[in-house]
């Protein structure tokens, strides 16, 4: 062990198991390549005001969690809390919006930063595969991007997850319910924070775990019953392509999200194995994002999903993903002269395409053929100087332990085959 260790609420992806990481980078992303949606990076780190005015300066997102440094040139700047903010700032600099294509659709990938109490399920250090639609106020694009995700979750094997849907209303509406609920939380038993937060947020003391508080919410006014009638017709629109698509979902009245710029359709992916975390991904539609930092109106819908968590949930269903072999042949050589020979046979394996291993560092024949093993290779070739002075390899079946000898201008083909 080093004197370091990875820093509090962060982990490190190792072989074996980070290979199911990429697996499901790869598996949440591929529905989105098919579906028009262009790859976008951005840097790790953003000007602080982006985040305290796109997320909110309320939120727990950007008031207790955000990393911020003051760079040696005086710059403030925050490590990314989440993605959203940051493709539409890069959306709105490089004017992908008035290319003419509307809805601009990009996705990303990536390591977001949030100074939080780490637990399971819950790291400082995390990754989200995340999608947004920027410039296009259409039902079918929330639509859209729900069922892409549910595809997702569904090609990756997963069952036991739900999709929690809810409308948050409009600049029109919401600021009516919004007072409504304030006078109700007025009048309930709220400690310091919860009634500084139903000044500045009132429909995130809704989200309120604890029960204490949500004892006092019953009857509380509900968004619902104060949804405009273009808010209620866009929602209606929503639910009714979702089931035409056949993805169920349940209506969750309370679904408010901890970020501010949510508007109209809001929803999130739980899963059942993940305890408190349950939360594997979530999204909505933003769209008064754009104007609060300083571009034109851009009404755009979008989602993130949680890697991490995605990789619990599949290990909480005991899916086991199908990863490609990282090893199907091992070579051995038997000798120095067989040792530059058979590497040069190695690297002419790997450039047709097979995955390919070499006992490096001399070993014998017994050790090679252990690390064969614990590469899981499907098969070994092994040569010593007089294999190779005859021109073949001996081609090892590591399942059946059957050998042949192959001539080494016919290995290629050979192993091509086999394996195929
Ligand atoms: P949010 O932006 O909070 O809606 O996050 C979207 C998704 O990212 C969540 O559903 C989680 O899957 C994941 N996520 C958010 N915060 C964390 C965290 N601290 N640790 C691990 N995953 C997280």
């Amino acid at each position: 062990m080093s004197t370091f260790q990875a820093p509090k609420g962060t982990y490190d992806l190792i072989p074996p198991d980070s290979a199911a990481y990429l697996a499901v980078r790869e598996a949440i992303s591929a529905p989105l390549k098919r579906a028009g949606y262009g790859y976008i990076e951005t840097p790790g780190f953003e000007a602080v005001e982006l985040f305290s005015r796109g997320v909110g300066e309320s939120t727990d997102i950007v008031s207790k969690e955000m990393y911020t440094l003051t760079t040696k040139g005086g710059t403030t700047l925050a490590l990314r809390p989440e993605g959203t903010a940051s493709v539409l700032r890069a959306a709105l600099q490089n004017n992908l919006h008035k290319l003419g294509n509307l809805p601009v659709k990009l996705w990303y990938s990536g390591s977001y930063y949030r100074y939080e109490r780490p637990q399971a399920g819950r790291y400082r250090h995390f990754s989200q595969v995340g999608a947004e639609a920027i410039g296009t106020e259409d039902p079918v694009l929330d639509a859209e991007l729900i069922i892409l995700a549910v595809d997702a979750y569904k090609a990756l094997g997963l069952k036991n997850f739900r999709v929690l849907l809810n409308s948050l209303g409009d600049k029109e509406c919401r600021p009516v319910y919004r007072a409504a609920l304030q006078q109700f939380l007025a009048g309930l038993d709220l400690d310091e924070d919860t009634v500084r937060r139903a000044e500045i947020n009132p429909l995130r003391v809704l989200d309120d775990k604890r029960d204490a508080v949500q004892k006092q919410l019953t009857g509380a006014p509900m968004l619902r019953d104060y949804l405009c009638e273009a808010c209620k017709e866009y929602h209606e629109q929503v639910r009714e392509l979702l089931t035409a698509a056949g993805v169920a979902y349940e209506d969750d009245p309370k679904l408010v999200r901890g970020l501010d710029y949510y508007t109209r359709t809001t929803f999130e992916f739980v899963h059942g194995g993940l305890g408190s975390q349950s939360a594997v991904g979530g999204g909505g539609r933003y769209d008064g994002l754009s104007e609060m930092i300083g571009g034109p109106a851009l009404p755009s819908v979008g989602w993130a999903l949680g890697v991490d968590r995605t990789v619990l949930a599949l290990k909480a269903e005991g899916v086991e993903l199908e990863l490609p072999a990282t090893t199907d042949v091992f070579a051995v050589p038997l000798g120095e002269e067989a040792r530059r020979t058979l590497f040069g046979t190695v690297t002419e394996l790997r450039r047709a395409g097979i995955a390919t291993d070499f006992a490096f560092g001399g070993k014998g024949l017994k050790n090679a053929m252990k690390s064969a093993n614990r590469a899981d290779a499907r098969f070994a070739i092994v040569a010593g100087e007089r294999d190779l002075a005859e021109g073949v390899v001996q081609l090892k079946d590591m399942r059946s332990g059957e050998q042949t000898a192959v001539a080494l201008d016919a290995l290629v083909a050979t192993l091509q085959e086999k394996l195929a």
